[in-house]
């Protein structure tokens, strides 16, 4: 997948039949459904893919035992019968996790070991293995760094896990497979309207300010959290589709856990969920959900929510990290559809479909775990309103690019899946590319060369936050690894000095927001209790 031959077609085409604004989740979802189903296909994202929410999550492919606990059942099945469908079409991106929830309380086994015999019920064949009652010992067997005083025992169940960011450059490469036209870094500026119907956007190359007006049959808006800046596009009056919520979490390093499994907080005392997940060697605990009043590509974690994470992840383990601990902190808005609840924890993670006057088209809500599922239904309308609905949709069975039937997720570069191979070619033309680029990161220098070569990796930022996760993994690490990683990009690239420079100072500005605040002077200061993913 190459940027400039990307732009090439886009120029070329006179006519798409679905134009998609926006590439995160459920952008890209679309863009993965359209192609296959044989419509001319093209993908507008104005900064990076998944530089929104979708690299920000929780990292869980997910039924959500919470909306179990809520009643949400077709939620709940929905995003049970999607987990599955995703662990067989991209094996290679998404593994079994296992979870023990800890129990402090005579009622919690039974309570949540009943919810979760339903949990496993609902996810039928596609399920990923049973839950199981564990006693005290079996409990700490699996999760040892847990405080032991007063524990009784525990549950175990399972879910899916991912990388967020790298099935978003997959379902890119999917949907390039596919023949659709994806382009980062044009972000659509306008509305085409004929009759007064929209029949194309006005688009903006972010890299070197060239315009484009793309026709196209139908017209998707999937932008997330900026959903109303596009329907205001459309109608300056358009009333607001989105409410944002915020989500953060604490990245620490792996003693903090001591085992593969993860730990689910069904409930703290303030009455929210918290997950302390393994991922690339490291832990993430969160999350939060904190109503903001507007979007932003940059969230940032506030010192209160950085506490709360703190006071309460500290509650449920016997060693507990110190702020000087934690490697990293990220935040991400939540693009929840519009209600009149004050609480954004209490407002449904279904997805929601509104179709303008002039047919705009535009989805909000969701999940990632649901993103399949949401393309389907949009592009249900889409195909109706382009005239072609005799296309079916395929994506029930459709591999993700990289899909690799066994894989071993203790192999490095594992998530790469069958592109792994030519990773492994670069290595063998130069050894040098086999180095890491930093000592504390699990990254060698040759993802970065693929990157550029083969993901539209067009900044640093791109390099060290969504095609490496570098920045999320190790904020000071992915900082002091920055001059080196512009160095190789700016020789792949053809770029000089002043790139290089200009780089650095871009990723820094974005990097400094995720490095731990040194002990915020806040016990006490709780959030107001919500439940929380
Ligand atoms: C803290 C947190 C934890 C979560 N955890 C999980 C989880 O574990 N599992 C799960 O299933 N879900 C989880 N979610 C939900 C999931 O991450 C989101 O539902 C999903 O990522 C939303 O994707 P999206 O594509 O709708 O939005 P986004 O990812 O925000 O994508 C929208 C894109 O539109 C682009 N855009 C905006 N304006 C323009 C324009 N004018 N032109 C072109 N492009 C534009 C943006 O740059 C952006 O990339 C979590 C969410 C949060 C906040």
């Amino acid at each position: 997948m190459n940027r400039k031959e990307q732009i090439e077609k886009l120029a070329s085409i006179k006519e798409f039949d679905i134009c998609i604004i926006g590439g995160g989740a459920t952008g890209l979802g679309i863009a993965v459904d359209a192609a296959s189903r044989g419509c001319k296909t093209v993908l507008l994202e104005k900064y990076d893919f998944a530089k929104g929410t979708s690299s920000r999550s929780t990292k869980l492919v997910h039924g959500g035992v919470r909306y179990l606990q809520q009643g949400n059942i077709k939620l709940v099945m929905e995003a049970l019968k999607e987990r599955g469908l995703l662990k067989k079409n991209a094996p290679h991106l998404v593994k079994n996790q296992s979870f023990v929830i800890p129990n402090y309380k005579w009622w919690e086994n039974s309570f949540y070991g009943i919810g979760l015999k339903v949990y496993d019920w609902m996810a039928g064949s596609l399920g990923l293995g049973p839950s199981q009652f564990l006693n005290k010992e079996e409990t700490l067997a699996l999760a040892p760094n847990l405080d032991q005083d007063g524990l009784r025992g525990g549950i175990l169940y399972h879910d899916g896990q991912f990388d967020d960011a790298r099935l978003a450059i997959h379902l890119a490469m999917t949907a390039a497979d596919h023949d659709a036209v994806v382009v980062n870094y044009m972000g659509v500026e306008g509305l085409m309207k004929a009759n007064e119907k929209v029949c194309g956007v006005l688009a903006k190359d972010l890299v070197n300010g060239k315009q484009f007006a793309i026709k196209a049959k139908a017209v998707i808006n999937a932008t997330g959290i900026f959903s109303d800046d596009i329907a205001k596009m459309d109608d300056p009056n358009a009333e607001p589709l989105i409410s944002h919520s915020q989500g953060i979490h604490l990245v620490f390093d792996k003693e903090f856990l001591l085992s593969d499994t993860a730990i689910m907080i069904p409930r703290t005392d303030d009455g929210r969920v918290l997950f302390a997940v393994p991922w690339h060697n490291k832990i993430i605990v969160g999350t939060t959900d904190t109503p903001v009043a507007s979007a932003s590509e940059e969230p940032i974690a506030r010192k209160e929510e950085i506490a709360f994470v703190m006071q309460h992840i500290h509650r449920y383990l016997k060693k507990d990290p110190s702020y000087d601990e934690i490697r990293s902190v990220f935040a991400g808005l939540r693009p929840l559809v519009k209600s009149n609840s004050k609480i954004t924890a209490a407002i449904s993670r279904d997805h929601h479909i509104s179709v303008s006057d002039s047919e705009l088209i535009s989805i909000t809500g969701g999940k990632w775990t649901t993103y399949r599922k949401m393309a389907e239904d949009v592009m249900e309308i889409a195909v109706y309103k382009a005239g072609m609905d005799e296309k079916e949709c395929k994506t029930r069975n459709l591999h993700i690019h990289g899909y690799k039937e066994t894989n071993n997720y203790n192999e490095p570069l594992y998530y790469y899946g069958s592109d792994k191979s030519e990773i492994d070619k670069l290595i063998k033309a130069d050894a040098s590319l086999a180095e890491l680029i930093h000592p504390l990161l699990p990254y060698i220098k040759a993802e970065i060369t693929w990157a550029v070569q083969n993901e539209m990796c067009m900044t640093v930022e791109d390099a060290l936050a969504r095609r490496t996760r570098a920045l999320l993994l190790d904020a000071k690490a992915a900082i002091e690894s920055a001059p080196s990683v512009a160095k190789m990009m700016a020789k792949e690239m053809g770029k000089g000095e002043q790139w290089i420079t200009q780089q650095i100072d871009n990723f820094n500005s974005v990097a400094k927001n995720y490095l731990p605040t040194s002990n915020p002077d806040l016990s006490g200061q709780a959030l107001k209790p919500q439940t929380s993913n």
